[in-house]
């Protein structure tokens, strides 16, 4: 590619407006660094697909350091009950874990319709002229001095840096992989696709209450629910295709795979009045998409980077993707505030870059694929998978609220926030938790000390 009208150039080029994309823009923006561009293909930032999205507190507390925590908690409420059914309908077990959330660690878990939450971050934005929306980067080419970048329209621009956060489908990921030494690498040796998965929105229904969630372990097809603010459900029914598909040869669905899949399971009780198909009927939207699994194995080159989906891919089931996005884009924008603090001379250097984006990969790379494997099993375990997967589903009926607040903690353990900007009380708070978590763990290790889960935290989950 030999650009031929360069129409600008910027210090910064963000390639996707997602979850991924605008914590990085806004995370910019906080930093001080607001000469970037952000591209996505899309004609709006905030686009109606359907989708709802969960946040966690590990999310959450980066959300509250870009000022955004206020705006979500007005559109949606804490979760507070998980139910683990079979598929007669009968109770595994039941965990009120996520209704501590809040008082042990500063944030619940929270579900709301993904376009409402891009909405908000849109809205945070300072530079709305750094968007460029209906846009799509159709090539990329590097050299030792910038990233041109082809738009679609036939338009260039160049970039010091391109960060892709382009989803599962990465345009930047590929050049990434192309400009590799060695045997040539391609996203089909290490994305594929073993389920699919049926998401919807329905309307608040009698006998499922705001704060209720829901899980039915079931080999043929698995349902799992959430609520959103005044019992607004947000439902996902997945399905073993039985093969594993490369990601270039996933399967795409049609209205008619949506309602069969749905009418399977419609039969189903998810509590003493409501069975699925009441659910079903009453929804507003539904979809049916393929769910990619897989982490790259280059996520850089000099001038190239990739976060997100793009970079670290997992099935729904831990309700993570979008707060490891958040995560990673959080690491990324802490090693990139050290560059801009450097001399401008160091800056025009690749390697300064390269170097960068290595420790982020480094960081990033273990806690990203422990999720999207812990993510994974957790999927085929409601689908009755045989072998180790099943023993998340068999020790269901022994785990307390202690034993799952101990998992979530040890999941927020290893969580970043964003270096340079204030955390407000609420983000101290989860500090101090995680911090006396951690040393009483450790001295629990060590021998030194003598409690059950619920003496690592603050012990007051038997209320
Ligand atoms: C059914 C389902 C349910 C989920 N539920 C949850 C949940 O409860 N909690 C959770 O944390 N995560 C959940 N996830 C995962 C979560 O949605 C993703 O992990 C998250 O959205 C990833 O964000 P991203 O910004 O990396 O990628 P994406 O959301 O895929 O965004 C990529 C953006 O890049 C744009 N783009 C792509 N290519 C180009 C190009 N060449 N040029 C310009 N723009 C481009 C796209 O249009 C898109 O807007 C779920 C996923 C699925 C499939």
């Amino acid at each position: 590619m030999s650009p031929c009208t360069i129409s600008s150039h910027y210090p910064v080029a963000i390639v996707g407006g997602g979850v991924a994309g605008l914590t990085l823009a806004l995370g910019l923006e906080a930093q001080g660094i607001i000469h970037y561009v952000l591209i996505e293909a899309h004609d709006s930032l905030a686009p109606d697909e359907g989708a709802s999205i969960g946040l966690l507190p590990n999310g959450l507390r980066i959300f509250d350091q870009l000022g955004l925590i206020d705006e979500i908690e007005k559109h949606t409420s804490p979760l507070q009950r998980w139910r683990h059914l079979d598929g007669e309908g009968e109770l595994i077990s039941e965990t009120n874990a996520l209704g501590y959330y809040p008082s042990q660690i500063g944030y619940g878990g929270l579900f709301l319709e993904r376009r409402k939450l891009l909405q908000i971050m849109t809205n945070k934005l300072k530079n709305h002229g750094a968007i460029i929306t209906s846009t799509r980067v159709s090539s990329l080419e590097e050299t030792t001095e910038n990233v041109a970048l082809k738009l679609s329209g036939g338009s260039y621009i160049t970039a010091d840096i391109v960060i892709g956060a382009d989803g599962v489908r990465s345009r930047v990921r590929e050049e990434i992989d192309r400009s590799q030494p060695g045997p040539s690498v391609h996203s089909d040796d290490y994305i594929n696709v073993r389920f699919a998965c049926v998401y919807g929105i329905s309307p608040p229904i009698d006998g499922i209450s705001e704060g209720e969630c829901f899980s039915v372990y079931r080999p043929e097809a698995a349902i799992l629910i959430f609520t959103g603010q005044a019992g607004i459900i947000f439902w996902f029914v997945f399905e073993d295709l039985g093969q594993t598909y490369e990601l270039s040869k996933s399967p795409r669905y049609t209205k008619a795979d949506i309602d069969s899949v749905c009418q399977s399971v419609a039969h189903l009780r998810i509590s003493s009045t409501v069975c699925f198909g009441d659910v079903y009927t009453r929804r507003s939207v539904a979809m049916k998409v393929s769910l990619e699994e897989g982490v790259a194995p280059t996520w850089h080159s000099h001038r190239m980077v990739i976060v997100g989906d793009a970079a670290h891919k997992s099935t729904p089931n831990a309700a993570m993707g979008a707060n490891q996005a958040i995560e990673s884009a959080t690491v990324l924008l802490n090693e990139l505030q050290g560059v801009w603090n450097k001399p401008e001379e160091e800056i025009l250097s690749s390697n300064i870059f390269h170097d960068a984006f290595g420790r982020y990969a480094e960081r990033r790379k273990p806690r990203t694929g422990m999720i999207v494997q812990r993510a994974g099993i957790t999927c085929r375990a409601q689908l009755g998978h045989d072998g180790p997967v099943a023993a998340v589903r068999q020790e269901l009926p022994s785990l307390t609220d202690d034993d799952w607040l101990f998992r979530g903690f040890m999941g927020f353990s290893d969580s970043p926030v964003l270096a340079g900007v204030p955390l407000s009380p609420r983000g101290e708070f989860f500090h101090q938790a995680v911090e006396q978590f951690q040393e009483r763990f450790r001295a629990r290790q060590n021998g030194q000390l003598k409690v059950s889960n619920s003496g690592l935290f603050g012990n007051q989950t038997q209320a």
